[in-house]
């Protein structure tokens, strides 16, 4: 429970990741920013049960975040986050600063296509760019032996799986289910941004993606079933829907009607806070 390591520096992350490959340990990574919750516990609890040697990263990365979006009021909360990561059996924490992972002179930048071009890619123009960039970081930096990601993030896993694949970099990525409060409603760290009658609210969108994946999975067209959920969510208080979608988990490409492996998937805004959530179409 203590003696978790905290470095600053990729140099330094590098010299124990060495040390532990040396005496022939494995490694398991799990990438966050930080304000953490059951839902990052879950994904270092994982990586414990499956890895020698477990890092955690704590870095809000700015290039993920758009123009109006809320880097500045992004939670933090160092001191909290490690005790709870120390607690979780976390052997290493990494928490660069945004120098350390982006000098001067950086300009390089990995991109995903495909995969990126609907859902929150559309809605969030450059997000998964700041992200597959920042990952591909993060991964090279470490070299870890596995992975671990939320599936809460649907759309962000499947990128990250792409673009170790494509760039070669020998790392398993694992998806861990989503960790959800007694209502429903996903864990997130910016749940903490809703006022008591938007957190109620919040737990219609989990509610809602579960009966419509229910609908959908009899087969018919899901036009007017994406629709009716969208409109259920402005009805019950959310402010803004970017999208409600049936898409096949594996491309993200939207689909008439569900096949296996089809997915439903939605983003909404509950004043400023913007929430995600998918669920599967049996
Ligand atoms: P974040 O700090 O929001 O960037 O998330 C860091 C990692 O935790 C990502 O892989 C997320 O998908 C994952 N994560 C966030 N919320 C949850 C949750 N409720 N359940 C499982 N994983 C989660």
């Amino acid at each position: 429970m203590t003696g978790m390591i905290i470095v600053r520096r990729v140099a330094d992350l590098r010299a124990h990741v060495a040390a532990w490959r040396k005496s022939g340990s494995s490694v398991g990574l799990v990438p966050t920013m930080g304000a953490l919750h059951e839902g990052h516990l879950s994904l270092i609890r994982c990586a414990k049960a499956e890895n020698a040697h477990v890092i955690a990263t704590i870095f809000v990365n700015p290039t993920q975040f758009g123009p109006t979006e809320d880097l500045s009021a992004y939670p933090r909360d160092e001191a909290g986050d490690a005790a709870k990561l120390a607690q979780a059996g976390c052997d290493l924490l990494f928490a660069p600063d945004v120098a350390e992972m982006y000098p001067q002179g950086f300009a390089t930048a990995v991109a995903v296509s495909g995969l990126t071009e609907h859902l929150c890619g559309a809605s969030r123009p450059g997000h998964f760019g700041g992200v597959a960039t920042i990952v591909s970081k993060l991964l090279l930096q470490s070299l870890p032996d596995r992975a671990y990601f939320g599936e809460k993030d649907f759309q962000q896993l499947q990128v990250i799986k792409r673009l170790a694949l494509d760039l070669d970099i020998p790392v398993a990525i694992a998806g861990v289910p989503t960790v959800r409060e007694a209502d429903g409603l996903a864990m997130s760290s910016r749940n903490r941004y809703l006022s008591a009658q938007d957190r109620k609210a919040a737990a219609l969108l989990p509610q809602i993606l579960r009966e419509s994946a229910a609908l959908l999975a009899a087969g018919g067209d899901a036009a007017p079933v994406l629709a009716e959920a969208e409109q259920r969510l402005l009805a019950g208080g959310f402010t803004r829907v970017d999208y409600v979608a049936l898409c096949d988990e594996a491309r993200l490409q939207p689909i008439p009607r569900a096949q296996p492996g089809s997915r439903l998937f939605a983003a909404a805004f509950l004043g400023r806070t913007r929430l995600i959530d998918n669920w599967p179409v049996a």
